[in-house]
Parts: structure tokens; C-alpha cells; sequence
């Protein structure tokens, strides 16, 4: 077939969107619930770039705070509750303690610490307790003034803690005798993009991953995208009335190369990296410590037998070379958190880490002297309309936060809707994903309820299903009455009816896909396992 009768076939999509990541398939949900004709291409896996690679928290980002970034934190602290009752399966509210000493010292750069060396010398270098204090108010406070719902409901407040009592103390250095403990949370950030992928796909919209965006023109007032399939090589057209860049960390790359169209916006790359050890402490809490760079860690409770530390930040030069956790960012994490550990932490007790890029929109304000820490997490929309014939919107996503997704996502559509006769109104406030249609509490009921159909699940294997799919766990299980219904168990509780399940229906098509994107279960499986997986996934028809 001809380029030419390809074209006149190809039906055309009111929008396209480059990018499989969170900010992509949070729109591609949005628009195709408000009727609109959606077709998105992801060049590798669902998330396989920075929006499986994040610390996975909703949160406001205290940290913030110190930079002024206001907005951001305000919109991020009101978002926190809104989607954790859309997905109480895949997220779930943690809290976190901030161990406090009195002598603990800071490089600091961030206006706070500006402010506080001009108006209070003496405290030049330090965060006072009545600073973190005054931090913890506004967090517990900023978001919950809100007229159209939102705030904190159901996350509990700030509260201190006795570190030499409480359990949350006995992993930690005993010179910590005090902390403050607050609460965001947690959320699986690349199950997060899948499943809004698949409701994008209920409602409508096409999902192609592996299918790379290798030219975009305008041509009679459309967008004509040449794509190509990344494993097979074959090249495909497709026509739309809008394209939507959500490439994240080549974001500039398609708007440089792939639409060839010109450009003055600017990203920073900044790389952040995470490790993994055994299980450091028995409690469920997490922790956040403060550094002599003025930076912050987090130490997660991870997948019931880990530990996840991180992160760091470092510019990365170029988006198409893979972040790799550095030998030096590994000593960092160790180091970082050893200081406030009894036990230092160690680079052999690291057993896996991973890293990602951060896409920050730089205004210019920025100036490459300042430190990565300091850019800007906020996310900006732009679009280009072009002129004359080669009108045809196009729409840049700058930045933009996982917990912000959602009202990125609306916020895009704002930008979207005026170019389209007929949408619908913002809806996903209110709609769950697939299967977190319960409540927030309900986790409990709903791994016994599972049990007690499935009496051959164990406690921990009821707990993964609910915890990854929800209400939607019985689709897997279907009417099996034993272990070996199931097919076969690759390890890890992962069997043959849940990989099929993860192919036909959450867009999986390759080992990595399934042990660490889908899950985490790479961590539970031993090599000979993923290998076993790896070639029953070959000889599959
Ligand atoms: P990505 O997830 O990178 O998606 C962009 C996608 O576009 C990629 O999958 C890429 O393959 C695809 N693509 C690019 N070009 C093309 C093309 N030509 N054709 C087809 N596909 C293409 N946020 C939080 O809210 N909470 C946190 O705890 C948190 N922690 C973080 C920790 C770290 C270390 C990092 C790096 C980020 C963290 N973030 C956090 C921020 C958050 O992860 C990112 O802002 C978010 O994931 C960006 O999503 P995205 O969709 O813009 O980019």
C-alpha cells in the first residue's frame, strides 16, 4: 500500500500523545472520558522511564516549603487524599519521622535559609526546631483550606516523638533523642501509569507502547506522525487534529527532532538515584533525614522484606543515555544514612537500585551554578498553535510531579477542550481506577474475603493480589480451586494465569515488564526463576 492510500485510510485522532509515561496516560484517561478520540505512543514499556523511577510517594514535598514553591506544595497536599481514595490498592497512607538534633548543621541555599541568615545571623546554617515546627504546620494546614473539597481528611497530623520510647527510635542513632512524625503516601508509581492506561483504554483510547514517534509535521491544518515499531522496525502513519508532547525527559528532544520545530524552552535533567537493602527495621514507618548538604533522604519500608533508600540529585547530560546508580550515589545513600542509623549502612548490603531522570522545566532563572536540588519541581503547559496552513495545535509538557498528575491532567485539558467543539467536564476527581473501587480502609476485609474464596492463598500472596490489583484480583483467580489451576508458579507467587493477565490486559510483553514494572517481584525471584519466565515468555504463541 502507498504512503498516499495508507493516509486516506488512517482515521484521524482528535489527539496524539507522545509518551507512556504518568503526565501521557494521565491525559489520555481524562481526554478519553470526556469523549475524545485518543491515540498514544510510548517508544519502550509503560513508565519505563522516570515514572517507574521515582521514590513513590504522593506527597506535598515538605522540602518545598524551603524553596517558597507554595503552588506546588498546595496543589500536591490537596491532591494527596483525593487519589488515595481513587486507588487505595496501589497506595495507602505512611508516616514519616524526621529525627531532630539540636547541632545538626546545613549548607543551604534555598530562600528560607537566606531569609533566616539575614534576619537571625546567629541561627545561619541550621533549621531550629521551631522552623521544622513552623514547616509541619503549614503542611498539615496548607491543603486543607480548600472550597471545591480536597484537604486532609483522613491523614493524621504532625505529632512529636520520643525517640528513646518509641519503636520507631530503636533502629536509630541514640544521639536522636527527639522527632517530629507527619504523614503523606505511599503509591506504586508504575503500577499508577498502567492503570490509568487501561481505564484510557476502556473509555476509547488506542495504547501503543514500543512504538516510537519518529516524525511529526503539520500538513493542511492536521498533525501527520510517522511512528516506528521498536522491535519489528515497520513504520506506521497516523493523522490527528492536536499533539501532545509528554515525552518528560525528551520532551525537548521531541519538540527539537521530531517536530522540528523551534524552540527557546529549556529542561534540566537531573538524575536520582535509589538503593535497596534487607529489610532495616521492623516497624511500618518510614523515615526522612536531613543532610549536612542541605538536602533530605527517605528510608522506606519496601515490598515487606526491603528497605528503600534514596535519592539523590545530579544533572544528567543527555535523556537517551540510561540512569544508572553510580558507584559514588551509592556511597552517598550509605553514607547519608549511617549518620543516623546505630548500624552504618553498607555498599554490600545494597541488593538492587535503580534511578531515573527528573524532566525540570529551567526558565532561565536558573543558572547551572545552582545546585539540582534547587530547580524548580513545578510543571508548566505550553502550546504552539502555528500559523497560517500549518495550523495545528501542539501541546509541550514541562515537568510535573507523579502526585500531580491528575491535575496536570486537567489542567492540560483546559489547554486541550477550546479546540474541540464538544467535551465533557473534568471528572476523575471522583473515579477510581481499576479495581480501588473501596475504600481506604477496606484492604483488610478484602484480602479476607480473598482468602476465604481462595483457601490455598497464603496471607502474604492474598496481600500482593489486593495490594496490586484490587477489586480486580478474582480475574486472575477466576474459579480455580487450587494452586495448580493457576499454571505454572514461576516463583514468587507469580503464576501462569497472572502473567496472562498482565499480557491481555496491562499492555506486558517482556520479562522486565512483568518482575519489575508490573510488580516487584524480581526481588522475590531467584534467577533461575526470571529465566524460567524468560523462556516460557519466548515460546509463548
Ligand atoms: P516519563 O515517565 O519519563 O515518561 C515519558 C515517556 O515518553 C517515556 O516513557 C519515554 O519512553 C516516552 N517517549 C519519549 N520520547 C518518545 C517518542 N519520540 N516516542 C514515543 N515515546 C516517547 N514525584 C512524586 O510525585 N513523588 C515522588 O516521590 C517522586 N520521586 C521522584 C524521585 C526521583 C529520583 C525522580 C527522578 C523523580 C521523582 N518524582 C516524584 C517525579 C516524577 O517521577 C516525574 O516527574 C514523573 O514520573 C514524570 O513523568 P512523565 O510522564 O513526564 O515522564
Amino acid at each position: 500500500m502507498s504512503k498516499h492510500q495508507q493516509k486516506q485510510q488512517t482515521q484521524i485522532s482528535d489527539l496524539f500523545i507522545i509518551g507512556g509515561g504518568i503526565n501521557g496516560c494521565g491525559i489520555a484517561r481524562d481526554a478519553s472520558g470526556r469523549g475524545l478520540s485518543v491515540m498514544l505512543v510510548e517508544m519502550d514499556d509503560l513508565a519505563s522511564a522516570t515514572s517507574s523511577s521515582s521514590t513513590k510517594l504522593f506527597h506535598g514535598g515538605l522540602r518545598y516549603l524551603e524553596y517558597l514553591e507554595i503552588r506546588l506544595v498546595r496543589e500536591a497536599l490537596k491532591e494527596r487524599e483525593v487519589l488515595l481514595r481513587n486507588m487505595p490498592h496501589i497506595s495507602w497512607p505512611m508516616r514519616f519521622v524526621l529525627p531532630y538534633h539540636k547541632d545538626m548543621r546545613y549548607e543551604g541555599d534555598s530562600p528560607v535559609s537566606r531569609l533566616l541568615s539575614i534576619f537571625m545571623p546567629w541561627a545561619k546554617g541550621q533549621r531550629p526546631a521551631w522552623l521544622i515546627r513552623l514547616g509541619l504546620f503549614f503542611y498539615d494546614n496548607l491543603g486543607s483550606s480548600s472550597k471545591n473539597g480536597g484537604g486532609r481528611k483522613i491523614l493524621p497530623g504532625t505529632s512529636s516523638v520520643n525517640l528513646e520510647t518509641n519503636p520507631a527510635g530503636s533502629p536509630i542513632n541514640n544521639r536522636f533523642k527527639k522527632a517530629y512524625e507527619y504523614s503523606d503516601c505511599w503509591i506504586d508509581d508504575a503500577r499508577l501509569v498502567v492503570l490509568n492506561a487501561r481505564d484510557a483504554q476502556k473509555r476509547g483510547a488506542n495504547i501503543l507502547t514500543r512504538h516510537k514517534a519518529i516524525s511529526a509535521k503539520r500538513i493542511d491544518g492536521l498533525w501527520e506522525i510517522e511512528t516506528q515499531n521498536q522491535i519489528t522496525g515497520e513504520k506506521q502513519q497516523f493523522r490527528a487534529k492536536m499533539l501532545v508532547n509528554a515525552g518528560g525527559p525528551w520532551v525537548k528532544d521531541v519538540i527539537e527532532n521530531t517536530t522540528q520545530i523551534e524552540n527557546s524552552d529549556n529542561i534540566r535533567l537531573v538524575r536520582g538515584s535509589h538503593i535497596v537493602t534487607k529489610k532495616l527495621f521492623e516497624h511500618d514507618k518510614s523515615y526522612i533525614f536531613q543532610g549536612e548538604d542541605g538536602r533530605i533522604m527517605f528510608a522506606i519500608p519496601y515490598e515487606n522484606d526491603f528497605t528503600l533508600i534514596g535519592t539523590t540529585d545530579i544533572d544528567h547530560e543527555d535523556a537517551d543515555s540510561k540512569p544508572k546508580c553510580s558507584k559514588e550515589e551509592t556511597e552517598y545513600i550509605c553514607n547519608f544514612a549511617s549518620k543516623y542509623f546505630k548500624k552504618p549502612i553498607t555498599i554490600d548490603q545494597v541488593v538492587w537500585s535503580y534511578s531515573g531522570v527528573r524532566p525540570l522545566y529551567n526558565d532561565g532563572s536558573i543558572d547551572a551554578k545552582n545546585s539540582a536540588t534547587a530547580a524548580t519541581r513545578d510543571y508548566l503547559l505550553k502550546v504552539d498553535q502555528g500559523t497560517g496552513e500549518e495550523e495545528a495545535p501542539l501541546l509541550n509538557i514541562f515537568g510535573g510531579k507523579i502526585t500531580t498528575y491528575r491535575r496536570l491532567a486537567e489542567s492540560a485539558l483546559e489547554k486541550i477542550t477550546p479546540f474541540f467543539k464538544e467535551t465533557g467536564k473534568p471528572w476523575t476527581a471522583d473515579a477510581s481506577l481499576p479495581g480501588g473501587n473501596f475504600p481506604v480502609e477496606g484492604v483488610k476485609k478484602l484480602i479476607e474475603k480473598l482468602i476465604e474464596e481462595y483457601p490455598f492463598l497464603t496471607q502474604e500472596w492474598a496481600k500482593r493480589l489486593i495490594k496490586s490489583y484490587g477489586t480486580e484480583a478474582q480475574k486472575i483467580l477466576e474459579d480455580s480451586s487450587s494452586e495448580k489451576d493457576l499454571g505454572i508458579n514461576f516463583g514468587g507467587t507469580l503464576t501462569e494465569s497472572e502473567v496472562e493477565w498482565l499480557i491481555e490486559n496491562e499492555f506486558a510483553q517482556s520479562t522486565e515488564d512483568i518482575v519489575w514494572r508490573r510488580s516487584k517481584l524480581g526481588l522475590h525471584m531467584s534467577v533461575e526463576e526470571v529465566v524460567m519466565l524468560d523462556d516460557w515468555l519466548r515460546n509463548r504463541e
